[in-house]
């Protein structure tokens, strides 16, 4: 069986300035034991004005916490106002960017074409990109989940070779599952991420699908994480709500116990 170490990512979207980011790291690194480092992959991703400060304070007490960036420009630099590259993000070691999240699909219209150009910018600068996709009520109720979120997974990993790919994270998020308490159930969670890993060893190999860390991501929590980890192809969450507080994301980080 493969063995892909879980990850579980905390997105806090537009929340925390750079001294709350501080003292929320500093709650979770206090309650943080080596043991769960060991077992799960555990980063936070905030917004990029906290980034230097999460960096400092990962280097300063050895923290095993990555972090990373919530998008990442398509341009490597230049006249792109407002933009921050991923060279820019390389250099506050950020391990992983979210690219093509329902919110910036939805509010800034970006395109699989865009949300691959971002992947392959955050690829180039040894930064695994987190590709969020994911249908809408609408879709699922026209049971067309799996053919929605198969063609935005071809459209955003469009020219990525395989041994980039196997760096790269999926996040398999429903949109109505996201930020409304309303969780997929497992199984629902288990037939995309199956489809998704099925497809990458279409498009690429099996060995490569084999190590690709597939993520679920829509209202998890404390008290539904474990079921839905309990799936096959389910290597992890992106969590959004319940990472802004310490102990609830500390309680899906040990979702084993
Ligand atoms: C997200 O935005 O990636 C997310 C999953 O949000 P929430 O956990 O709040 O549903």
């Amino acid at each position: 069986t493969p063995s892909r170490k879980p990850l579980m990512a905390g997105n806090w979207k537009m929340n925390n300035n750079h001294l709350e980011a501080i003292a929320l790291v500093q709650k979770m690194a206090f309650a943080l034991k080596e043991a769960d480092y060991d077992a799960v992959d555990i980063a936070v991703i905030p917004p990029f004005t906290a980034i230097r400060s999460v960096q400092t304070l990962v280097d300063a007490d050895r923290l095993g916490i990555q972090y990373g960036a919530q998008d990442v420009s398509q341009h490597a630099s230049g006249a792109y106002t407002g933009e921050i590259s991923a060279s820019m993000l390389a250099k506050l070691k950020c391990s992983y960017a979210v690219v093509g999240h329902s919110e910036r699909r939805q509010y800034h219209a970006e395109t699989d074409e865009i949300v691959n150009a971002k992947a392959r910018a955050a690829l180039a600068a040894d930064i695994s990109p987190i590709l969020c996709v994911g249908e809408g009520l609408d879709v699922r109720k026209a049971g067309g989940q799996v053919a929605h979120v198969l063609a935005q997974l071809d459209g955003g990993l469009a020219k990525i070779p395989a041994d980039q790919v196997r760096r790269t994270v999926i996040a398999y998020e429903p949109v109505w599952a996201i930020g409304t308490g309303e969780t997929a159930t497992p199984k629902d969670a288990q037939e995309v991420c199956a489809a998704i890993r099925t497809r990458l060893a279409e498009l690429y190999d099996g060995g490569s699908a084999d190590e690709v860390r597939i993520l679920y991501g829509g209202s998890v929590k404390g008290g539904n994480i474990a079921a839905i980890m309990a799936q096959d192809d389910v290597d992890g969450a992106l969590v959004g709500g319940a990472s802004l507080d310490p102990g609830e994301f500390v309680k899906i980080c040990r979702y084993r116990d």
